[in-house]
C-alpha cells in the first residue's frame, strides 16, 4: 500500500508510480477516501527495487507491505505442514529440549562424557557442544577442532544427536561430515548473509536441523524471519528460531531477555521457537525462571546450558550452567507449564 506524503498524487505521479509498477509486473489501484486517497499494489509486491523505486519518489511518505517478505517461511506458504523431528521428537508436539555445554573442553574430555550423559538422564533431546566459539575477546580461548571427537564420541556414548555452533565453511563441512545432527548459527552471525547462504548449501540435502539464534543487536522480527529464509531458500526447512537475548542489557542480566518474542514469531512463521535462557539472562541462578517464561510465551523448546560440575568448565559454563540436577527439575517443571499451556485457549474460552 502506498501512503503519498500529500491526500492525493497528482495524475503526473499517479502515472509515474504505475509505469513502475507495470516494470515488475503490478498495477496501482487507488483507494479513495474523504480526505485522503492511497494505491494499493496489485501484484506480487515483494520485489525490493520496485519498493525502494517507489519509496524513493519525493512526493511518498512510505509502503506498507501487505504482502508477507518471506515466501518459505510464512506461517501462509505450504511448509506450514512441515514438522521438523530432532531426537525423537517432533517439534510443537512435545517440549523439545537441547542442553549441554557451552564449551567442549578438550583438555577434560570426561567432563562432557559426563555431561552429556547426565543431561540425557536430566531428559534432554539433544546435546549441545560448542567446538569452535566465537568469542569477543580474541585472547579467549577460540575452540578446537579436536573437540568435535569428543561431541562425536559423546553422541556415540548417549545416542543423542548433538549441536554444535560452526562460523565458516570449513567448519560447516567438518561438523556435516562428523554427522552432527544440528548446526548452530550464533547471535554474532545471524545476519552474516554469506555463511547464512553457506549453511543453507551445505544442509540442503541432509536430514539436520539448523538452529538458528536470533542477532544480539535485537534483530527486528522480520529480520529475524528472513535469516531463516536465506537458509530454506535452498531446500532444508528445518529451522528453529532461538531467542537468546539481545542487546542493550537489562541491568544486571547478561542481554535483555527476549523470550517474549515468542509469541509475535508465532504470528508470522510456522517455525518452532527454541528459546535459549542461558545467554540471555547469563547466570544460572535465573535460568530457570527465564525458561519457564519461554514456555509461558508458547515456545516450542529450549536450550540450555549445563554441566556436571560448572565450575570446572570453560567458556560460559562456570557462570551460566545449570548442574544438571536443576535442568532436570527444570525440565519437568517446564512439560508440565507446557501441557498447561496447550488447554489454555479451550480453558480460557478463546473461541
Ligand atoms: C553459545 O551458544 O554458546 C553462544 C555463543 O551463543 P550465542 O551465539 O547466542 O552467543
Ligand atoms: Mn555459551
Amino acid at each position: 500500500m502506498i501512503l503519498p506524503k500529500s491526500n492525493r498524487l497528482t495524475p503526473e505521479q499517479v502515472a509515474e508510480i504505475t509505469s513502475i509498477a507495470a516494470e515488475f509486473g503490478c498495477k496501482i489501484q487507488p483507494i479513495v477516501g474523504a480526505v485522503r486517497t492511497i494505491y494499493a499494489i496489485v501484484g506480487d509486491e515483494r520485489d525490493e527495487l520496485m519498493i525502494n523505486r517507489i519509496e524513493g519518489l519525493a512526493y511518498i511518505d512510505r509502503i506498507d507491505r501487505i504482502q508477507s517478505p518471506f515466501k518459505l517461511m510464512d506461517k501462509r506458504s505450504d511448509l506450514a505442514s512441515h514438522r521438523i523431528e530432532v531426537g525423537g521428537v517432533t517439534l510443537g508436539r512435545e517440549l523439545f529440549v537441547i542442553a549441554g555445554a557451552c564449551t567442549i573442553d578438550p583438555k577434560n574430555p570426561n567432563l562432557f562424557y559426563e555431561t552429556a550423559q547426565a543431561v540425557k538422564e536430566a531428559g534432554a533431546h539433544m546435546i549441545r557442544g560448542g567446538v569452535w566459539k566465537p568469542r569477543t575477546n580474541p585472547y579467549t580461548f577460540q575452540g578446537d577442532t579436536k573437540s568435535l571427537d569428543i561431541l562425536m564420541e559423546a553422541a556415540r556414548r548417549t545416542g543423542l544427536p548433538v549441536d554444535t555452533e560452526v562460523m565458516e565453511e570449513s567448519q560447516i563441512k567438518l561438523a556435516l561430515d562428523a554427522g552432527v545432527t544440528s548446526l548452530q548459527v550464533g547471535a554474532r552471525n545471524a545476519l552474516n548473509y554469506s555463511l547464512l547462504r553457506q549453511i543453507g548449501k551445505a544442509v540442503a540435502d541432509r536430514d539436520v536441523v539448523v538452529l538458528l539464534k536470533r542477532s544480539i543487536h535485537n534483530g527486528a522480527v522480520n529480520e529475524f524471519i528472513s535469516a531463516a529464509e536465506y537458509i530454506a531458500a535452498f531446500g532444508n526447512p528445518n529451522i528453529l528460531l532461538c531467542p537468546r537475548g539481545t542487546t542493550p542489557t537489562l541491568d544486571g542480566y547478561r542481554n535483555h531477555p527476549d523470550e517474549s518474542i515468542t509469541p509475535l514469531l508465532k504470528e508470522k512463521t510456522w517455525a518452532p521457537v527454541v528459546v535459549d535462557p542461558s545467554h540471555s539472562v547469563g547466570k544460572a541462578a535465573y535460568v530457570p525462571a527465564c525458561a519457564l517464561a519461554a514456555v509461558a510465551y508458547g515456545a516450542d523448546g529450549l536450550c540450555i546450558e549445563s554441566h556436571v560440575s560448572p565450575n570446572h568448565g570453560i567458556g560460559d559454563d562456570p557462570k551460566q550452567a545449570v548442574t544438571p540436577a536443576v535442568l532436570a527439575e527444570l525440565i519437568a517443571q517446564a512439560k508440565e507449564l507446557w501441557r498447561l499451556r496447550r488447554r489454555e485457549p479451550a480453558a480460557a474460552g478463546a473461541k
